[in-house]
């Protein structure tokens, strides 16, 4: 059964089952550290989405990534490619409305770079609001973090950007391509504050500030991703798959409702 939205000819589309859940990965072109290259957040997104696909083919389709992102504050460091946040939310509420105006009534943003989150929980309300249908935004690390938990090796703050859970999957998918040599461990967890810490499976982040990453990491990395390996890399993504296979599961099950316009 085919799940590539892209491999589908215009009357496949016509015809095709328009409960499937059509998920829609945006990602980000930017640094991950010395050990690994700039398409990290679209190699692991794609790799998540396509693994749903696998297991539960009718229920999917796949449409190309958005492999740019919301993450100037990333800019000094080389190959970064930064979308305003404005014409990312209109980028992929154009894409959203397209696939409504094709009928299509149940779609998942699947974030894979971590400052997209409040960019597509704001392109998928937008969504619902202008054309009806269903729109659901999730960072695929939000949907697994208990089982992420139960396989790392790092402590809280090893788990952020370009850290143990990243660089546990790239090698997984393309141990080639990672090269932890040249990783250094920057757990930037401090223990005195309370609201300001970030690890990706561990919460934090209660409050929200966003510096220049260069003024926060030498080298683009935060976590430990010399603690990667490819069979904890293979535990991570099997859990991210399961996860949102899940929640797809209950997407598609999800009632559309009716408004009521109480004027
Ligand atoms: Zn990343």
């Amino acid at each position: 059964m085919q799940t590539d939205y892209g491999k589908l000819s215009w009357e496949e589309v016509r015809d095709i089952d328009k409960d499937r859940v059509v998920i829609l990965n945006v990602s980000a072109t930017e640094d991950h550290g010395p050990h690994m290259p700039l398409d990290t957040d679209t190699v692991l997104g794609m790799a998540v989405a396509e693994g749903v696909a696998k297991a539960i083919p009718d229920q999917v389709l796949v449409m190309p990534p958005i492999s740019y992102g919301f993450n100037e504050h990333h800019k000094d460091f080389p190959g970064v490619i930064w979308i305003q946040p404005e014409t990312l939310i209109a980028f992929v509420t154009d894409v959203t409305k397209s696939l409504a105006h094709h009928g299509f009534r149940r779609i998942l943003l699947l974030n894979s770079h971590g400052s997209n989150h409040p960019v597509l929980d704001l392109a998928a309300r937008k969504t619902v609001i202008e054309t009806g249908i269903l729109c659901v935004s999730a960072s695929y690390w939000n949907l697994c973090s208990d089982k992420i938990n139960a396989v790392r090796a790092s402590d809280i703050g090893g788990i952020a950007h370009a850290g143990e859970f990243e660089a546990a999957i790239y090698k997984y998918l393309h141990p080639d391509l990672v090269h932890l040599e040249k990783a250094q461990n920057q757990n930037l967890h401090d223990g005195k504050s309370k609201f300001f810490n970030l690890d990706l499976a561990r919460g934090g982040g209660k409050a929200m500030l966003m510096r220049w990453w260069s003024s926060v990491s030498p080298d683009g990395t935060m976590g430990d991703p010399a603690l990667a390996t490819a069979e904890n890399g293979e535990a991570f993504l099997k859990a991210a798959i399961e996860e949102t296979a899940d929640l797809v599961r209950e997407i598609r099950e999800l009632p559309l409702l009716e408004r009521k316009d109480h004027h």
